[in-house]
């Protein structure tokens, strides 16, 4: 049995991310729910949800692995293009520079991400400490590679023409959806101190 009225749903306008469903503050009054409601075993949903969002700190990762991807590839292409004072940016030592740095957080990035998933799929409970590490790590790489590509293509990538400067608004989420970067710390801290959860793969 569900009553329907009991659900108060309100739409949030987000700074970044908008090519999905969207997001809502979703409220439940007094809700009646019947046993055909029940998903998984009764009493052991919070394992279920901690299993469910360990899994989904691995897609958190893939889509800072991409995003960030993304930017390093438009702001190759813009600094072999762009000449300014007298010559094409990627001759400008800064511009190496920062290009290799985001080359080299990139590729940190995707391997401890490889490796998270790598050691999910193994069924290994090793993933639960690397699906952090990933979060935390790919996650913090995003929003710094998206600054740093605004930053290389100048005012073009603070305008809504580049790819960056979207990239630069949706890299925050990553931060704090599916557990924000302290909520990381906390697991890694923990699983430091007090070794692995038991999870079922
Ligand atoms: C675009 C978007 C999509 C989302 N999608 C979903 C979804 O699909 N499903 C879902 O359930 N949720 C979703 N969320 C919610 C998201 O998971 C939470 O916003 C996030 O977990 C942080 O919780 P909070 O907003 O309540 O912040 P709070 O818990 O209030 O935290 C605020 C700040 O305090 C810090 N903090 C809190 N507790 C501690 C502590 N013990 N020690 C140190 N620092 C602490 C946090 O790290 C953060 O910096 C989404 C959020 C956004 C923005």
């Amino acid at each position: 049995m569900r009553r329907s009225n009991c659900v108060e749903v309100s739409k949030l306008e987000m700074m970044g991310m908008r090519g999905g469903a969207g997001e809502a503050e979703v409220k439940f009054n007094d809700c009646v729910v019947g046993d055909d409601d029940v998903l998984g075993k009764v009493n052991e949903g919070f394992k279920i949800a901690m299993v469910t969002l360990d899994l989904a700190r691995i897609g958190i990762s893939g889509v800072a692995v991409g995003l960030s991807q993304g930017v390093l590839d438009e702001a190759l292409e813009w600094a072999k293009t762009r000449t300014a004072f007298g010559k094409p940016l990627i001759d400008w030592e800064w511009i190496q520079f920062q290009l290799a740095d985001m080359k080299t957080k990139l590729e940190i990035g995707r391997t401890v991400t490889y490796k998270a998933a790598w050691l999910y799929d193994n069924k290994d409970p090793l993933f639960v400490l690397y699906a952090s590490i990933a979060k935390l790590y790919t996650a913090q790489m995003a929003v710094e590679i998206a600054r740093d590509g605004v930053q290389i293509l100048g005012g073009f990538g603070y305008s809504k023409e580049s790819f960056s400067e979207r990239a630069y608004r949706d890299a925050k989420v990553l931060e704090i959806a599916e557990g924000t970067n302290e909520a990381q710390k906390i697991v890694i801290h923990r699983i430091l101190t007090r070794g692995l959860p038991e999870v079922e793969l």
